[in-house]
């Protein structure tokens, strides 16, 4: 049985103010159950959003990560920093870090190793364009992107994978349950042929303009373990009403 996770992407927003106004409504709601949830800030707003959540059940995690452990790389955040200050997880490779920072397949790879290494949960963003989903070309492109970042991997427990299909990242559309379970089931069978991945163990987390609306559907689909969730975590009654929809499946 895989422990649904809903994790929030806050991408490049928030204030001081705003981060706390956030989180005091999520810490007032979120009571220790069933799913595991996260949020992601900026790294600015790391620090405190990890001094509100201390004992709370709400874990904390970073956007990205740099690839190397420390040195001359002005800019970067490393991995083990994150841990260091209390991090739990870190998203890697979301298509705005491919899509705006060119980020390659060998990069989240070695970013991967780093976050690994540091001890922090890692979760691996996959998805195909509009374009490649519309040339037949979908699974290939997540395989890819599975094999690019996980190929040299030693040690994955814990991994999280989440599926986005960069169409509906933002934009109001959203996958189909069907859509999306067929995509998250061939996850699983990729998953099945690196021998570091326990596939049937791994969560599989959705993530594309999931909704209160949507989310029950997404969640009824046999392997789909969560989802992340971009602009609707912003809005603490919408990030409260998808968790609950993760915790009634
Ligand atoms: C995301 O950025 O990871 C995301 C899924 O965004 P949204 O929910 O806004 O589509």
């Amino acid at each position: 049985m895989r422990q649904a996770l809903v994790a929030g992407n806050w991408k490049m927003h928030g204030s001081r103010a705003s981060v706390a106004s956030l989180l005091s409504e999520l810490l007032g709601a979120v009571t220790a159950q069933q799913v595991e949830v996260a949020v992601c800030p900026t790294f600015v707003h790391l620090a405190q959003a990890l001094e509100l959540c201390v004992g709370s059940p709400l874990a904390v995690g970073a956007q990205d990560c740099s690839h190397m452990p420390s040195g001359a790389y002005t800019g970067e955040v490393a991995a083990p920093m994150l841990a260091d200050l209390g991090c739990a997880c870190v998203i890697l490779g979301h298509s705005e870090r491919r899509q705006y920072h060119t980020e390659s397949d060998h990069l989240v790879a070695a970013k991967l190793t780093a976050a690994v290494s540091a001890g922090l949960q890692p979760i691996l963003c996959v998805g195909e364009t509009r374009e490649q989903r519309e040339s037949g070309a979908a699974e290939l492109v997540v395989l890819g992107q599975l094999t690019g970042a996980l190929a040299e991997q030693t040690d994955l427990a814990g991994l999280v994978v989440a599926y986005e299909p960069v169409w509906a990242i933002g934009t109001g559309l959203t996958a189909t349950p069907q859509q999306a379970q067929e995509m998250h089931a061939y996850i699983r069978r990729c998953l099945d042929a690196f021998d570091t991945v326990d596939a049937r163990a791994t969560r599989v987390v959705y993530g594309g303009s999931v909704k209160p609306g949507n989310a029950r559907d997404l969640f009824a689909q046999p392997d789909i373990d969560g989802a992340l969730v971009g602009g609707a975590a912003l809005i603490a009654a919408d990030f409260l009403a998808i968790i609950d929809a993760a915790a009634a499946v």
